[in-house]
């Protein structure tokens, strides 16, 4: 009888761990900021970095706090980085600071040459502290003891770009086709472009970082690397989502966070429909203008159909596996779910 007891503990105990083990995922959310950014992720150790805070107003924030503690089970934003200094990208950050702690602020602070400012609020709100980022620096995330490691790396800011090694590829053929185009002046170019791995699993969010700059991060060597997921640049507006990059990342899925009536356009949507490595395209919102019929995906890889007004601000969720090894994508509000393979890189 005492043998059987032991059996159902240790039994009991080890199906804990599997449990365990199988809790140990990287977690990301695209949050609903109607065209805004804010991408949520949750490490396999329960750290939440939060990419982006949306718009000013109650809008944003309340989304983001929803989806933090009723999806997530958060109860404080550990990491907040800030893409840059529009309003769609930290408007919301004073806000959300009252409605759930938050850590610690990684931006551009202050700079020669800053085209645009962020408000007073955004600069005082309570977090614990603030660091201006630079190229090259990881987010300080706790590791786990077992299964591969997440790290968050910047690898550009206020266009800077991280150094090759001798082992970084170049990447002349493709190099030789691109062109530059008129410069955006805006801080859009100023973008905090972020590569976050899991194991082999790799995500790249390059905020708004504008065509020009986006030649630097692969020409003439390749600063990126491959990519499984590919959140699409600056909400699909084609002043960004240079094609130099998408055909040297070669991501399988994009995830575009456009607002009813904001990005999606034409010849992004062309661009990634003619990436070759594309499996799945995302999209927060369904694009309503009217010239907007042809570029969109079907309505079940869209969170949101309806226009902002009458919007419930459904999320995307990506679940990458305690292994790495596979990442499965999920619109709750659809009732959608895709699994993909981590490609071997
Ligand atoms: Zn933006």
């Amino acid at each position: 009888m005492r043998c059987l007891v032991f059996v159902l503990i240790v039994s009991f105990a080890s199906s804990l761990v599997i449990a365990a083990e199988a809790d140990k995922t990287l977690d990301i959310y695209w949050i609903d900021v109607e065209g805004g950014a804010s991408t949520l992720l949750v490490t396999p150790m329960g750290e939440s970095v939060l990419i982006d805070s949306g718009n000013p107003g109650h809008r944003d924030p309340e989304r983001i706090v929803r989806v933090a503690t009723h999806e997530a089970g958060l109860k404080k934003i550990d990491h907040l980085i800030t893409t840059h200094y529009h309003g769609d990208h930290y408007g919301g950050a004073a806000l959300l600071a009252t409605l759930l702690p938050v850590g610690k602020v990684y931006d551009n602070g202050s700079f020669d040459g800053m085209p645009n400012k962020p408000s007073r609020e955004y600069l005082s709100f309570e977090c614990d502290s603030r660091q201006v980022i630079n190229p090259g620096d990881s987010l300080p995330v706790k590791e786990q003891a077992n299964g591969p490691q997440v790290t968050i790396r910047c690898i550009g800011t206020r266009q800077q770009f991280v150094e090759p090694s001798s082992a970084t590829p170049l990447n002349e053929a493709i190099c030789a086709s691109c062109a530059p185009r008129d410069r955006d002046g805006s801080d859009n170019a100023n973008s905090i472009v972020s590569v976050i791995s899991f194991g082999d699993f790799r995500f790249f969010d390059g905020g708004d970082l504008t065509w020009n700059q986006e030649i630097k991060l692969v020409c003439p060597h390749d600063l990126i690397g491959p990519v499984d997921v590919y959140q699409v640049t600056h909400h699909g507006l084609d002043t960004s989502n240079n094609p130099v990059v998408l055909h040297t990342i070669n991501p399988s899925v994009a995830i575009m966070n456009n607002g009813d009536q904001k990005g999606c356009l034409p010849e992004v949507f062309a661009n990634l429909k003619g990436t070759p490595s594309i499996q799945r395209i995302f999209q927060v919102h369904k694009n309503l203008r009217p010239d907007g019929t042809v570029n969109n995906v079907e309505d079940k890889y869209i969170a949101n159909h309806g226009s902002a007004a009458e919007c419930e601000g459904h999320f995307i969720h990506l679940k990458v596996a305690s292994d790495s090894l596979s990442y499965q994508i999920s619109i709750p509000a659809n009732h959608v779910v895709e699994t993909f393979s981590t490609r071997q890189k």
